[in-house]
C-alpha cells in the first residue's frame, strides 16, 4: 500500500516512508492510496480476539511493508500489562442499553493518546531501518497538553531518535504540565511557548517548511518528523479502538453483528474522529460522526454551514485538549470527499492560510453532513454533565468527555436517532482534578497534583499509578520562548 499526499496526488511513497517523513514536504498530508476493505467476515474473526490481535491485524492491511509478525510484537510492547492498567486495554463501559463509553485513557500517561503513541515510535524506528535512514530524526511536537507527555513517554531514550515539544504555557492543566517538565530520557526536551496551541503548532509547520532550518540540521545528522496527528502513523492506530468497541459490543450480546453505531468524539485537532471516519470508511457498520466541541466551536460552525473561519477569539476552557481553531486533520477528510482532488484541497488550504477561511463545494457540504453531526459544549454546561453522570451513573468522566457526553444527549434531542452510540472518554479525571472536583460540589483543596488524594478520597476510584508517581518526581524542564523563537530552540536542541 503506497501514500500520496493531499495536496500532490500524483505522489507516491511507501508506508515507512509516511511514517518516517510524518508530513509531506508539499504541505500536504499523507493519506493511504485506497483505504482497505474490511467485512462481516472480517469482524466475526476479530470478535473473540485480544486488543493486540485486533490491531495488529488491521494494521497489516495499511503498513505492507512491515511483517505480521513485526506489528505483532509492536501490538504486544504498546498495549501489555506494562504499559495499561487493563488487560482490555481500551474497554467499553456501559450506561444503558444504547449508551456506552468507550474509555482511551488507561494507558501510561492517562490519555488517548497513548493508543498511538506506544505505537508510533516503533513503527518509526522500524521504518528508519527499512528506508536505509542513518540519520536521526528529531520529533517536534505542537501539544495542547496531551500529546507532548504521551510522545515524550513513547519516544523516550528510543535509538536514533530526539523530541522536542512545545507547549502553550497558559494552555495545559497542572497536572499535564508536572508530567511533562518532570518526563525522564536523554533524547527529550520542553519548552513552553508565550502564546496558545495554535501559535506552537503553526511555529511546528513553521520549522517543518524552512529550507535553510532543514539543511542545517541535516549537515548536524538529524532531520525532522511529527508526532502530531498529521502523521499517519499517529492515526492507523486510532483507528484500532472504534473497530474493537465494535467487536466487544458485538461479544458481550449489546449489538447484533452487522447493525450500526453512531461514534461521538470530542474533537480538536480532527485526529481521533478522522480515524473513525476511516473505520467506517472501511466497512465497519457506523451511521453519525458526532462531533463535538468545546466553546471553540470552529468545526460545529462549518458542518452546519461549510464555511470554516478561524477568524474568532480562542478561548482557554476547562477541556484544553481541544482549545484548537486550526483542526489540521479536517484536510484529509476533505481530500477524500473532494474525490482526491487535489487542486481544491490546496485552494481552501491556502485561503486558510491567507484569510484564516475558506467555504467548501455544495457537494463537500453535502457529503460532511451526510456522514457528521456537529455540536459544541460551554463551560457550565461541561461541568453540569460531569455533575449529572456522576450523580446519575455514579460514573466519573473528565471534562473532555463531558464535551462528548455532553453533545451526544444533544445530537439524540435534536434527531431523535435512537442507534447505539458509543463516546469516547479520551483522558482520565485524574488529569483534571480540580475542574472535576468542582464539578461534582467538591471544593479544590490545594493544587495540581495536591488534588490526586482528594479526588481518590472522595469518589473512591483509583488514582493512575503514573500520576500518583509524579509527586517524587523533580522538575528536569525550566525552558520557554516566544512564538519566533521556537526555532532557535530547536537548533539549540540539536547541537
Ligand atoms: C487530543 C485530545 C482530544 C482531541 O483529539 P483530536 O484528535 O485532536 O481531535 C480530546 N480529548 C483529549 C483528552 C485529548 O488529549
Amino acid at each position: 500500500m503506497n501514500y500520496l499526499s493531499t495536496r500532490d496526488s500524483a505522489l507516491r511513497v511507501s508506508a515507512a516512508q509516511a511514517v518516517k517523513l510524518g508530513l509531506s514536504r508539499d504541505g500536504g498530508l499523507l493519506t493511504p492510496v485506497t483505504v482497505p476493505q474490511i467485512d462481516r467476515a472480517f469482524l466475526e474473526r476479530m470478535v473473540p480476539l485480544r486488543y493486540q490481535d485486533r490491531a495488529a491485524a488491521v494494521m497489516a492491511l495499511y503498513l505492507t511493508d512491515y511483517t505480521e509478525a513485526e506489528l505483532l510484537t509492536f501490538a504486544e510492547n504498546a498495549y501489555g500489562p506494562e504499559k495499561f492498567d487493563t488487560l482490555a486495554v481500551a474497554p467499553v463501559h456501559t450506561l444503558d442499553e444504547t449508551t456506552h463509553c468507550l474509555e482511551l485513557w488507561h494507558g501510561p500517561t492517562s490519555a488517548f493518546k497513548d493508543m498511538a503513541l506506544q505505537m508510533l515510535p516503533q513503527l518509526l524506528s522500524a521504518a528508519l531501518k527499512k528506508t536505509g535512514e542513518d540519520k536521526t530524526v528529531c520529533i517536534l511536537v505542537a501539544t495542547s497538553g496531551d500529546t507532548g507527555k504521551a510522545a515524550m513517554e513513547g519516544f523516550a531514550d528510543v535509538p536514533q531518535t530526539r523530541i522536542m515539544v512545545f507547549y502553550p504555557r497558559n494552555g495545559v492543566s497542572q497536572v499535564q504540565e508536572t508530567q511533562m517538565v518532570t518526563q525522564e530520557g536523554a533524547n527529550v526536551g520542553v519548552c513552553a511557548v508565550e502564546g496558545n496551541f495554535d501559535d506552537a503548532q503553526s511555529g511546528v509547520k513553521r520549522i517543518f517548511s524552512d529550507e535553510s532550518i532543514r539543511s542545517a540540521l541535516a549537515e548536524r545528522g538529524f532531520f525532522l518528523s511529527s508526532a502530531n496527528s498529521i502523521n499517519w502513523g499517529r492515526i492507523l492506530p486510532q483507528g484500532f479502538y472504534y473497530i474493537s468497541a465494535y467487536c466487544d459490543l458485538v461479544r458481550d450480546g449489546k449489538l447484533p453483528m452487522g447493525e450500526q453505531v453512531n461514534f461521538c468524539v470530542p474533537t480538536g485537532n480532527f485526529g481521533d474522529i478522522l480515524a473513525a471516519y476511516y473505520a467506517k470508511r472501511m466497512g465497519l457498520p457506523v451511521g453519525k460522526l458526532i462531533c463535538a466541541s468545546n466553546c471553540n466551536d470552529v468545526l460545529t460552525d462549518f458542518l452546519h454551514t461549510g464555511v470554516y473561519d478561524r477568524n474568532r477569539p480562542f478561548h482557554n476552557t476547562m477541556s484544553p485538549s481541544m482549545d484548537i481553531l486550526i483542526s489540521s486533520n479536517l484536510e484529509r477528510l476533505l481530500f477524500d470527499l473532494s474525490g482526491e482532488n487535489d487542486a481544491e484541497v490546496r485552494g481552501y488550504m491556502e485561503s486558510l492560510a491567507k484569510d484564516g477561511k475558506y467555504e467548501v463545494s455544495d457537494a463537500i457540504k453535502a457529503a460532511l453532513q451526510e456522514q457528521y453531526w456537529g455540536g459544541f459544549c460551554g463551560e457550565a454546561d461541561t461541568a453540569a454533565t460531569i455533575g449529572r453522570y456522576y450523580r446519575d451513573y455514579g460514573y466519573l468522566i473528565d471534562t473532555h468527555t463531558a464535551v462528548a457526553a455532553n453533545v451526544m444527549e444533544q445530537y439524540r434531542t435534536a434527531t431523535g436517532d435512537k442507534t447505539v452510540t458509543v463516546f469516547a472518554s479520551t483522558a482520565s479525571p485524574y488529569k483534571f482534578c480540580d475542574s472535576v472536583l468542582a464539578a461534582i460540589g467538591v471544593t479544590p483543596a490545594g493544587e495540581g497534583l495536591e488534588l490526586l488524594d482528594q479526588l481518590h478520597t472522595v469518589t473512591g476510584t483509583p488514582v493512575p499509578r503514573r500520576l500518583a508517581a509524579l509527586k517524587g518526581k523533580a522538575r528536569r524542564f525550566d525552558l520557554a520562548c516566544e512564538k519566533a523563537g521556537m526555532d532557535r530552540v530547536v537548533l539549540d536542541f540539536l547541537k
